[in-house]
């Protein structure tokens, strides 16, 4: 039997035997961040193990966050850590779906949140993260925008860019449109102090209450820059635990119970340390050639109007 230390420490053995580059989604749980080799969002990831000198990678996150990060290092063995980390978000649309709405408005740019499949890229003008869906959506050069998949980052972008026009389909994370004003007024009512920090993936009645709105990072610097003491977070609840650990001295209060992404946590610290040690419970991504080009595309263009 191995406590939890000395998991991680065979890991740490393990990922430099291998030439394995651990890449951990900041909604892993805090064992699992704590081996990384790379912590940060989905396509900060990705750049990360582009650039790493390993020959593998591993992505302890969802499917479509390997996609992308074979996408950007197609020459690496990327493996995703559990095979039934899906998002629901990024699996809600189909190529089918997106070719017919582009044929109503043959005029406009298809816009697609990172959280989709590689396969729906491959049928998207530009891909957008939270941190950079503003910028890209103003600097593209056309006026209409399909925004897909999520309703609510795309109202929420919308309201920001008054003089585009944007046609949508009612798409969005589960996790994040559980959440309600409901749940915002309670907390509140309970942490007077605190201030509330939210996802643009929640709902707009949550976010119109909301002291800032922003990506996980956003709400990382937020904090960081911030000289209050407490603090709601309106996102996955285990940035709640993330900032109680880089921030002791403040205290961080989930909005809802309910703000837990069950794909996120099908991966467990023992699940690494299967895949490092034995080559078992992980899936290695294989990506069709002309897929990775065709979703590479819509990633180039993303880094073109977004940096
Ligand atoms: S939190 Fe939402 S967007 Fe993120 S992986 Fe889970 S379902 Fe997908």
């Amino acid at each position: 039997m191995l406590t939890t230390a000395e998991m991680q420490q065979e890991i740490l053995k393990l990922k430099r035997e291998k030439d394995f580059c651990v890449l951990v989604h900041a909604y892993q749980t805090h064992d699992i961040l704590e081996i990384a080799d790379f912590v940060g969002d989905s396509f900060g990831l990705s750049k990360q193990a582009a650039k790493a000198a390993h020959k593998n990678v591993l992505m302890c996150g969802v499917r479509f966050m390997a996609e992308t990060a074979k996408i950007l290092s197609p020459q690496k063995n990327v493996y995703l850590s559990s095979p039934f980390a899906g998002c629901p978000m990024a699996e809600q649309m189909t190529v089918n779906q997106i070719k017919a709405l582009k044929r109503e408005h043959p005029e406009a740019a298809v816009v697609c949140y990172i959280n989709t499949t590689a396969l729906l890229k491959t049928v998207c003008d530009v891909c957008v993260t939270s941190a950079s869906a503003l910028e890209i959506v103003k600097n593209i050069p056309q006026k209409e925008i399909i925004f897909i998949p999520d309703i609510n980052l795309g109202r929420w972008v919308e309201k920001q860019v008054p003089n585009k026009k944007f046609y949508f389909i009612n798409g969005g994370c589960p996790v994040h449109m559980s959440v309600t004003a409901d749940d915002v007024k309670r907390a509140k009512s309970l942490h007077k102090n605190a201030l509330f920090l939210v996802h643009p993936e929640c709902k707009k009645e949550v976010t119109d209450l909301a002291d800032y709105a922003g990506s996980t990072t956003g709400i990382m610097n937020f904090v960081a820059n911030s000289q209050n003491n407490e603090f709601i977070i309106g996102t996955e609840n285990s940035i709640v635990q993330h900032l109680q650990f880089k921030y002791p001295e403040k205290r961080f209060y989930p909005v809802s119970k309910n703000c837990i992404c069950t794909d996120m946590r099908l991966t467990t610290l023992a699940d690494v340390y299967g895949i490092l040690k034995f080559g078992n419970g992980g899936e290695e991504i294989v990506l069709d050639q002309e897929v990775i080009k065709e979703a590479g595309h819509c990633i180039d263009q993303m880094l073109k109007y977004g940096g």
